[in-house]
């Protein structure tokens, strides 16, 4: 069997891992790159029977919605079928149904995988299982075939809502690994402080308790923040506020397909700037509020509306550094405004990627004999990680036979 890393070797973002046996062949995950990368290099790639040429694809495997994870999707040639998580794909295609250039119907051809379902496709057996992300139904899949196993983690940490289960999961369903694909974007990143989403949720009970009016700057589909957040605000008896109906929608497929509390979000306000409601409004400069906003002209101009308060930025801060390639001046100017109006500022985020304590972790419980490093700048850290398998660093465009 064949593993060939087309992109993100030597990169956080751009993902794209192929497994090729005798008979089938699949792809794992068909990212964008991100900003921050060199995007001129590779800008234009193409990938013979996937995206190019005469179909040659049995599957692309999309584990998480993230665009650095499938955000290519619509170069994939039409006869290639493209598999997501259920509920991933249905936040995935709202996201798509809302951005100008987005391709929903592509996505609504997605099909869907279910954890711990097995998908056999010719002489490969594919099992995704659920796994610890800040995207929400993210999953890593274990692949079998010619008596292998393969474990390609996706993106992963062990700090978020799922974070303490994490361990046992790979203990239960992924051990004795002969080729281990993971993530390392904290290698590069390692100086970071890394809190939990539990201590991220009491940072926020704090600041959403001390100040009347709240304004929490993050990405609509984080959902285990969004979650800390608003258990934060029902628990200080404030009434929590989304800014538009493509979030409310995003909460409410979350609600409406959990069985756990933790994503309940039933109690969400819209506040829809054109057509608002004035009685929410009156009641929120008088009673106080916490409200998701994101980048935009609609989030600025209700920044505004509410001077005095507390934004809280709960975002990379790369975005914020104008010395950055990632520098981003929509988001910058949200933050420039609400501290022109005389609102505070509290950086309060937590990774979506494991530590590099935990990365080891998978290492030793997986016993992989063999670990390729994939989503990171820095992969030669792994050789000085002390860990027991045998490092393969691969260059984009490279593979291994196994
Ligand atoms: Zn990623
Ligand atoms: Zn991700």
């Amino acid at each position: 069997m064949k593993i060939k890393i087309h992109r993100g070797s030597h990169q956080i973002g751009g993902s794209i891992t192929e497994i090729k046996t005798e008979s089938a062949r699949i792809i794992i995950d068909i990212g964008s790159e991100l900003p921050s990368a060199d995007t001129k290099k590779v800008a234009n790639f193409e990938i013979e029977g996937v995206t190019a040429g005469v179909p040659d694809c049995d599957g692309v495997f999309i584990t998480h919605y993230h665009g650095d994870h499938v955000g290519e999707f619509e170069k994939v040639l039409p006869e290639v079928p493209i598999y997501m998580g259920e509920v991933a794909k249905k936040i995935y295609l709202t996201l798509q149904r809302k951005i100008k250039r987005g391709k929903p119907d592509i996505v609504e051809m997605f099909k869907t995988f279910e954890a711990g379902k097995p998908i056999i496709i010719k002489d490969i057996k594919i099992t995704p299982y659920m796994i610890d992300h800040s995207a929400f139904d993210a999953y890593m899949l274990l692949i079998e075939a010619e008596g292998k196993r393969i474990l390609h983690t996706g993106d992963f940490r062990m700090h978020g809502a799922r974070g303490r289960k994490m361990p046992a999961v790979f203990e239960k369903y992924a051990k004795n690994i002969d080729v281990l694909i993971i993530e390392g974007t904290m290698l590069s990143r390692s100086g970071e402080k890394v809190m939990t989403e539990h201590e991220l949720g009491r940072k926020a009970k704090e600041l959403i308790q001390d100040n009347k009016s709240v304004f929490v700057f993050c990405s609509s589909t984080n959902i285990d923040s969004i979650a800390q957040f608003y258990s934060a605000t029902i628990q200080s008896k404030k009434p929590f506020i989304v800014i538009d109906d493509y979030q409310q929608e995003i909460l409410k497929i979350v609600t409406n397909n959990s069985r756990s509390s933790l994503y309940d979000f039933s109690k969400q306000k819209i506040y829809a700037y054109s057509t608002r409601n004035k009685k929410l409004h009156e009641y929120m400069k008088d009673r106080g509020f916490c409200m998701l906003i994101r980048a935009g002209k609609i989030s600025e101009k209700v920044v505004k509306e509410f001077p005095n308060s507390l934004l809280i930025y709960s975002m990379w801060e790369g975005y914020l550094n104008k010395n950055h390639t990632a520098f981003n001046e929509s988001i910058s100017n949200i933050v420039g405004t609400a501290k022109e109006v005389g609102s505070k500022y509290q950086y309060l985020h937590t990774s979506g990627h494991a530590t590099v304590d935990d990365i080891k972790k998978v290492c030793e419980i997986t016993n992989a004999k063999m670990i390729i490093p994939i989503h990171t700048e820095a992969p030669e850290v792994f050789t000085k990680m002390s860990i027991a398998g045998e490092i393969v660093l691969l260059k984009d465009g490279e593979g291994v036979t196994v």
